[in-house]
């Protein structure tokens, strides 16, 4: 299975992304996760990479395109999620993909209204070594600031503050909703309703990979 989750920020893709990874046993490949580990490492790419993430703005394609490119040339099967996350990104995917023979099963379109996603994203926390996503309010850990699966310490990430809330938002409208209308086109988007729970959402994603035979 190849499918692409999209999203704005907040809808819940990055935890719909984790859970069908697990379920299907395929990696899920994070764009998002893999600069921030090259940010960590302050590889060339994580260099270039950390002024525009602090600030809710899109990495340059080419750093982005490269990052994922080499993690997707590995596998048959993934989950993208936050990538691509504009038309010249989705159109290298697709040029990638056709070269290696693997095309897209899917584009999952996890949709919830504005007021809903700033309170999501302003009460996230992610784990620090398993990337496990939860909620002060709607998924919180058992123990308070640490992770469930792994025993990891939660933090909540720079970009999860006010001002690059509202950039990330700006830069979703701009650049990555009009990937709904350039998958639309293809006849291959799928969109779910992301403000169910988490549970309800998977459940409804399952329903309708199997309607599409996916
Ligand atoms: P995410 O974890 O998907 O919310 O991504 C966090 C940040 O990483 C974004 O706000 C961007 O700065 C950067 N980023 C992630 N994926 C991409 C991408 N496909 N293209 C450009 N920048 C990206």
């Amino acid at each position: 299975m190849r499918i692409v989750f999209l999203g704005p920020p907040g809808s819940g893709k990055g935890t719909q992304a984790q859970i069908l990874a697990q379920k299907r046993k395929i990696p899920q490949i994070s764009s998002g996760d893999l600069l921030r580990e090259a940010v960590l490492k302050e590889t060339p790419a994580g260099k270039k990479a950390k002024e525009y993430m602090d600030k809710g703005a899109l990495v340059p394609d080419e750093v982005v395109i490269e990052l994922v490119g080499e993690r997707i040339r590995n596998e048959r099967a993934f989950i993208l999620d936050g990538f691509p996350r504009n038309v010249q990104q989705a159109e290298k995917l697709d040029e990638l993909l056709s070269e290696l023979h693997l095309p897209l099963d899917g584009v999952l379109n996890v949709e919830v209204p504005l007021e809903k996603l700033i309170e999501r994203l302003s009460g996230r926390l992610t784990c620090s070594q398993c990337k496990a996503i939860y909620h002060v309010k709607y998924n919180p850990p058992r123990k308070k600031g640490v992770c469930d699966a792994c025993g990891g310490v939660l933090f909540q990430r720079s970009d999860d503050t006010e001002a690059a809330i509202t950039h990330r938002f700006e830069t979703y409208k701009n650049q990555t909703e009009p990937l709904i209308r350039y998958y639309k086109k293809r006849g291959n988007l799928i969109t779910v309703d992301g403000t169910l729970t988490i549970d309800g959402i998977s459940r409804e994603i399952e329903e309708r990979l199997r309607e599409h035979g996916i």
